[in-house]
């Protein structure tokens, strides 16, 4: 799986953490390559463009990290968006969602893609480790053949199959997979559809009217990881018409480019749930895009190596700013700073109860109807100050205010409670100063 496109990104990377520093240029370079290796797995032209425009605007926006070369920093980056584009925002790419039993899975996709092998393959997890009784039926009734084939992968991996009647229709089979699973006390009914070469209008009417009788909790499109785009097109299709909760990409085993992999989630939106790995029955695997990422760039090591350092250096920040407050300094960009936190951290409750003595206050500022809204106001005010403002707000008098409140869109209302805010804050980190570490350690101030 990625080997093809792996090879190329370690080596177009490989070559960026043998430098010492890097120019802008070197970056550039590298990340054409980058592109152009994506292009050649068959990776979506607007993904690969969207890809390579986050890594370099990261690239470029982000201070060297110390004890990691600038090269290594910029594989991590790559990696995270490898990552970022697998994943979307969902983590549990591998987990079905089957609720109250039966509960009904349908199986669509096209012939050949691997379908009724999927099926099996998933049946035989369901039942091993998910511990469910798994009834399957195949619905593809212009193929007697395929109902046989899954009959014969029923027998052989121990998974039940609804007895085969000829003359029925797609939907009656599917009403009587419903009635066989709810009598026989089944957990899951998979429902095997049938498949077309190509997607045409017969299809995707048969599809719709099982998908309505059945109403499905999981919709899976099986898709040969092999097509690239076309899978992709596929997906496109198919959850257009019929809406499909995610992907199984089969094949991917074979010296396939990979491509489809990468766009899938990026275009249409729905997750890649496994991935198929040969043709045997216990050949199919979760999909998990941090491993995956790592598998296609293969440089886990310097990936961690990055984590670490940065983790130490926000650990040195912390530790320079609470020495700053201990001598009663706290300024306008000290303020900007923790209230950025703050936003990181899910607003002013997070983080105020976090540090010590500032509970309190947190319930001041929440009483103050201070939420994420005011949080972003307040940072475009200090934004709007001058550099010398900023380290000394004492020079905020009238008419300074006035430019300030201006700049930023707002009242000058508004900034008199954010100096009036910085003042109580900074009376504070004196105090917490005075009483020195011991008094910190504390909490003293709560
Ligand atoms: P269907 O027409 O979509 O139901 O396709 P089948 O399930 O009959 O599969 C078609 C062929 O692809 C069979 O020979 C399978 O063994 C093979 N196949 C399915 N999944 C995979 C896979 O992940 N890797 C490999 N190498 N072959 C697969």
């Amino acid at each position: 799986m990625f080997e093809n496109l792996s090879d190329r990104l370690s080596g177009v990377l490989d070559k960026l953490t043998r430098q010492g520093a890097l120019s802008e240029e070197d970056v550039s370079t590298a990340l054409r390559e980058v592109r152009v290796a994506l292009l050649e797995a068959d990776v979506s032209l607007p993904v690969a463009r969207d890809f390579i425009k986050r890594v370099q605007e990261k690239a470029t926006g982000q201070a060297v990290t110390k004890s990691v070369t600038p090269g290594q920093q910029v594989i991590k980056i790559v990696h995270d968006e490898l990552v970022a584009t697998l994943a979307g925002d969902d983590e549990n790419a591998g987990e079905l969602r089957v609720d109250s039993p039966p509960a009904p899975i349908l199986m669509v996709g096209l012939q050949g893609s691997g379908k009724t092998t999927t099926t099996a393959k998933l049946a035989l997890r369901l039942t091993d480790r998910g511990k469910k009784r798994v009834l399957m039926a195949s619905l593809d009734t212009s193929r007697p053949a395929a109902m046989e084939q899954l009959a014969v992968l029923g027998t052989q991996i121990g998974v039940d199959t609804l007895p085969i009647v000829p003359g029925q229709s797609p939907v009656q089979i599917a009403k009587r997979a419903k009635q066989q699973a709810s009598l026989g006390g089944y957990d899951i009914y998979m429902l095997d559809t049938a498949g077309r070469l190509s997607i045409d209008d017969a299809l995707m009417a048969e599809v719709e009217a099982v998908r309505d009788e059945a109403k499905p909790h999981e919709t899976i499109l099986v898709v040969d990881g092999l097509t690239g785009q076309d899978a992709v097109n596929t997906a496109e299709n198919f959850d257009q018409r019929i809406g499909i909760t995610g992907v199984v990409l089969t094949r991917m085993d074979g010296d396939g480019r990979g491509g489809a992999a990468l766009s899938m989630r990026a275009v249409t939106g729905k997750p890649i749930k496994f991935v198929g790995l040969g043709e045997k029955m216990d050949a199919l695997e979760e999909f998990h895009p941090q491993r995956i990422a790592g598998r296609i760039l293969g440089m886990g090591d310097i990936v961690s190596l990055v984590e670490k350092a940065q983790e130490q250096i926000e650990a040195e920040q912390a530790e320079k700013m609470m020495k700053r407050f201990q001598k009663g300094q706290f300024n306008m960009n000290d303020l900007k700073n923790q209230l950025e936190q703050m936003m990181k951290m899910g607003g002013m409750q997070g983080v105020m109860g976090m540090l010590p003595g500032m509970g309190k206050m947190a319930k001041q500022m929440e009483g103050a109807g201070i939420d994420d809204k005011v949080l972003r106001r307040q940072i475009a005010l200090i934004n709007s100050m001058t550099k010398a403002e900023r380290r000394n707000p004492a020079l905020l008098q009238a008419s300074r205010k006035k430019r300030i409140a201006a700049g930023a869109g707002l009242e000058v209302q508004e900034l008199n409670r954010l100096i009036k805010m910085h003042r109580q804050m900074a009376d504070v980190m004196k105090k917490m100063g005075k009483m020195g570490k011991k008094g910190l350690m504390r909490g003293g101030l709560g």
